[in-house]
């Protein structure tokens, strides 16, 4: 490998400390990678590297970028990743400064706000559905005569189907956007600073089965790293995510419009370089667009995808891609793969999980990961983000996947005991307790 140290040097950008940042540093120390670290949440950073991670905001992107140059000094990247989305506008004016191949400051943009990437997408003339836009303090009634019915309510900048709601008629509509905008207004959410987080987004619901495809650009060629079938129907009125199984049971010809559909609309919104997570629903009237985001799958979720000869994970491909290593071409593992992102089924102190030995002893079954903390509070969708935890599947055919996803599903036992509603002294108003 080359000589100069820098050729090995790797910049991360993560806002979310989680496994996934785990996973690449992992990558990266395997592979005799240095890494610098630049994050917004270096309270709870424990220097891993002991390389002093970079303390950013990545809510004001270009001075994040302006301060991240001048801290790196000497230790110039080769290459640049980043974890979630809240770093992506800075990491993409970053990259322009120090010449790295990434997507361009305006591209990232594009994607940042659903209303903003519909916009794009449609002015392209790629299918997306129907759309407008209304402040969260508007009067949702005055918005009732532009809804074609069923729609999807949205929050423009929350992710992993948080607020996003159907709605099939009048009396939904106007519930479902009093609920987004509570949320929108829960300190929680506020806390994130999230421009635009004032804001709805109104579509058109679009019936079909949905796909998300994993994917990853080099210099402007797109290579579908894999297609994962959704087989759960996500026909709302929540839009919680559970079983993801590659590769696609979708005939050749769908997957390869899927394909199409994605190249195109990553032309449209100005993508060249790196990863990128996206997804689309199919119906007879074609493939539309849903949502693409220059990232990565997150979370454990990536933990599904193997490449190569020593089955790598998808982090150590994006690894050695960000710094043009040997393998980062490498393709898929030949077998069916996939997860489970154990639903919610209502909020609540989760107190026991039951069941965890059988789950795992389910043929096919190689991981069952319990993520949420005993004792905590969890919300259930449409307030919710996080999931239970994640069930792995590997098998010959991606039937068999499903269906042992599917029985060690049915072996585990989520005891949640609701929160006591409390009322407050002052008000007389009911809240929940906790
Ligand atoms: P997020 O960024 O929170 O993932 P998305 O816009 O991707 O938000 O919506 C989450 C899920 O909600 C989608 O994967 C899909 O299942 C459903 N959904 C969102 N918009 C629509 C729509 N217009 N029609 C049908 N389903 C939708
Ligand atoms: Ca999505």
């Amino acid at each position: 490998m080359n000589e100069d140290r820098n050729s090995q040097r790797l910049l991360i950008l993560a806002s979310k400390l989680g496994y996934q940042t785990r996973t690449f540093a992992e990558a990266a120390a395997r592979l005799g990678v240095e890494v610098t670290f630049g994050t917004d949440r270096c309270e709870r950073l424990e220097d891993p590297w002991r390389d002093g991670a970079i303390a950013l905001h990545f809510e004001r992107p270009e001075e994040a970028a302006e301060h991240l140059f001048a801290k790196l000094g000497e230790r110039t990247p080769a290459g640049l990743l980043v974890i979630g989305d809240r770093p992506l506008v800075a990491a993409a004016h970053l990259a322009r400064r120090l010449d790295l191949a990434w997507n361009p400051p305006e591209a990232v943009e594009n994607c940042r706000s659903k209303l903003r990437q519909r916009e794009v997408l449609a002015a392209a003339g790629l299918p997306v559905p129907g759309f407008f836009s209304l402040r969260a303090e508007e009067d949702p009634a005055a918005a009732l005569p532009r809804i074609k019915f069923p729609c999807v309510v949205k929050p423009l900048a929350l992710a992993a189907s948080r607020g996003v709601v159907r709605a099939d008629n009048e009396e939904e509509f106007l519930r479902a956007a009093r609920r987004v905008r509570n949320l929108l207004e829960s300190p929680e959410v506020r806390a994130l600073h999230e421009p635009e987080s004032n804001r709805l987004l109104v579509e058109d619901y679009i019936p079909g089965v949905e796909v998300a495809v994993e994917g990853l650009l080099d210099r402007g060629r797109l290579r579908v790293l894999a297609i994962f079938d959704k087989p759960d129907p996500l026909e709302g009125p929540y839009f919680e995510e559970t079983i993801y199984v590659t590769p696609s049971r979708l005939p050749e010809k769908t997957q390869q419009e899927v394909r199409e559909c994605c190249a195109r609309s990553v032309r449209a919104l100005g993508l060249v370089h790196g990863p990128l997570h996206a997804e689309f629903r199919i119906n007879a009237r074609g493939t539309w667009v849903l949502e693409i985001a220059p990232r990565p799958i997150g979370g454990l979720c990536s933990r599904a995808l193997r490449f190569g000869p020593q089955r790598i994970f998808l982090e150590e491909l994006l690894v050695r891609h960000a710094l043009g290593f040997a393998g980062r071409d490498w393709p898929r593992e030949p077998d069916a793969s996939g997860v489970m992102m154990i639903p919610v089924p209502r909020s609540g102190i989760l107190e026991r999980v039951e069941g965890l030995e059988d789950a795992a002893a389910v043929p096919a079954v190689c991981d069952v990961q319990i993520t949420a903390r005993l004792h905590d509070y969890i919300a259930a969708w449409p307030e919710g983000s996080s999931y239970l935890g994640f069930l792995f599947a590997r098998a010959a055919s991606p039937a068999e996947v499903e269906r042992a996803l599917r029985q060690a599903h049915a072996k585990l036992r989520f005891v949640l005991t609701p929160r006591l509603p409390v009322e407050h002294p002052a008000t007389g108003r009911v809240h929940e307790a906790g």
